[in-house]
Order: structure tokens, then C-alpha cells, then sequence
């Protein structure tokens, strides 16, 4: 709880942002504190456990910020998930759908030796569109989801719903 109350004490509400309408969750506060910093790297870190992880996927871009560290304490490679066109080598693609239009988002095809075991780290779970078309695309790549860890969920919109399939952690839940 105290870790709880660490968290959310450094995660700032921006109102109208990207959009009107949008109150966007934002962590910047929380990545400049050391103490809030090292907290969550280790808290979702722990989603790992049990599970012998031998590769982390961070989504473009906060959960590159957060997945890096977090393969670096697991002794796990780290493997980015970008928006189509960052990728230079051969990639598979996901597309999704997004309130208004479409994204896609792409990993390299060589990304993944056999058998390896991923742990996927984003900062927001929101409808779950992008974390669904992430584990398809890991599956696709022909390694195996273990888990899916969260810095924060924001549950009115039911993105767990998408992803019965894979057990999603989420450190905070609003
Ligand atoms: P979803 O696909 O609707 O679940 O949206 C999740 C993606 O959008 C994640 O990659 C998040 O980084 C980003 N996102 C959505 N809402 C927020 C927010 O309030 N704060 C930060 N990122 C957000």
C-alpha cells in the first residue's frame, strides 16, 4: 500500500490532452523520482516471477522507458515493439483499432529465438487494443506470452476484457 500510495502520489492528471474530452494519465513525475523510479522497475519486475522470463517487450514509447530496466533486473533481453516504419529490419505487423482510425505496430521477424518466454511491459492499459495486437504479434513470432505487466490500468475501459487469455498485472488500477 505504501508502494501504492508512492506511485500515485507522483502520476499527474492532464485534462484535454491528447483531445478534448481525454484526461490523459501522465508518469513523467514519477520517472524523474528516484525512489518512484526504482519502485515501479521492480514492482513490475515481479510479474515475472516463476514464470523464467527470457525476454522483455517494451511498446513504443513510455514502455521502452519502463521495460528496459525491468529486462536488465530479470537477466532478460529486451525487445521493442514500435510504430509501423521504426523498424529496419524485416517485421511482422498488428493493426488495431483506435477511437478514431487505425494503428499498427510492428517487431522484427528474427525477434525471437524458439521457446523463448516474454514478458510484455507497457505503462497504461487502457482499451487494450494495443496490448492485445502485442501478444498477437509476440505469439506470431513464435514465442510464448508468460505475462503482461502494467504501471496502470485504467479500468472504466475494459481492456483486460481483450485479454483473457494471458495474466495481466497492474501495479495501479484507476
Ligand atoms: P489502449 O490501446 O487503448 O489500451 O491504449 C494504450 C496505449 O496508449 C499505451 O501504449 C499507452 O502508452 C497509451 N495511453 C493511453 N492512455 C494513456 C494515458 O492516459 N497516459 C499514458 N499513456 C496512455
Amino acid at each position: 500500500q505504501a508502494d501504492r500510495d508512492l506511485l500515485l502520489s507522483h502520476v499527474r492528471d492532464i485534462p484535454d490532452w491528447p483531445q478534448p474530452g481525454v484526461t490523459f494519465k501522465d508518469i513523467t513525475p514519477l520517472l524523474r523520482d528516484p525512489a518512484g523510479f526504482a519502485t515501479t522497475v521492480r514492482l513490475l519486475s515481479e510479474a515475472a516471477v516463476g514464470h523464467d522470463v527470457t525476454s522483455v517487450v517494451g511498446i513504443e514509447a513510455r514502455g521502452f522507458i519502463l521495460g528496459a530496466p525491468v529486462a536488465y533486473h530479470l537477466d532478460a533481453g529486451f525487445v521493442p515493439v514500435r510504430k509501423e516504419g521504426k523498424l529496419p529490419a524485416e517485421t511482422s505487423s498488428a493493426s488495431y483499432a483506435l477511437e478514431y482510425g487505425q494503428a499498427t505496430i510492428e517487431v522484427h521477424r528474427d525477434a525471437f529465438m524458439p521457446g523463448e518466454r516474454v514478458l510484455i511491459i507497457d505503462d497504461v492499459l487502457a482499451t487494450g487494443g494495443t496490448v492485445r495486437a502485442t501478444v498477437d504479434l509476440v505469439r506470431a513470432a513464435g514465442a510464448e506470452v508468460v505475462a503482461v505487466s502494467v504501471l496502470m490500468e485504467l479500468g472504466f475501459l475494459r481492456g483486460r476484457e481483450k485479454l483473457a487469455d494471458v495474466p495481466v498485472s497492474a501495479l495501479l488500477s484507476l
